[in-house]
């Protein structure tokens, strides 16, 4: 089972492929045949179950194109779209980390 979910929003994507240079576990590419409205070939994955959810490609991207979804969050029982932590952005994903390193510091 993978550890992730990734979704593109293919029409902010401009085929950049620097999502697919830091995916560590080399399952992103851009579309063989799809042509997004802007004429590139919009980023996807290849193999979703050995995606680890690290989000390097979301953080990467400089269209917020890429969301992703941390499998280690859903229950088997629940696996409503609300309760996936998401990664929507670069910038949501920083924060995340930054609380995560502040380990709860009321200092900002
Ligand atoms: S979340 Fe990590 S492993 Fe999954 S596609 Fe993005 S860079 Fe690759
Ligand atoms: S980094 Fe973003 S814009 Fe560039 S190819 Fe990947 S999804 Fe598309």
């Amino acid at each position: 089972m993978s550890k992730g979910l990734v979704k593109f929003d293919e029409e902010r994507c401009k085929g950049c492929e620097l999502c697919i240079s830091v995916c560590p576990v080399k399952i992103l590419t851009l579309h063989e045949t799809r042509i997004n409205s802007k004429g590139y070939r919009p980023a996807c994955v290849t193999d979703v179950s050995k995606c680890i959810g690290c989000a390097n490609c979301a953080v990467m991207c400089p269209d917020g194109a890429i969301s992703v979804y941390n499998e280690a969050e859903m229950s088997s029982t629940s696996l409503k779209r609300t309760d996936v932590r998401k990664f929507s952005t670069a910038e949501n994903f920083l924060r995340m980390r930054y609380k995560e390193e502040q380990g709860g510091r009321k200092d900002e």
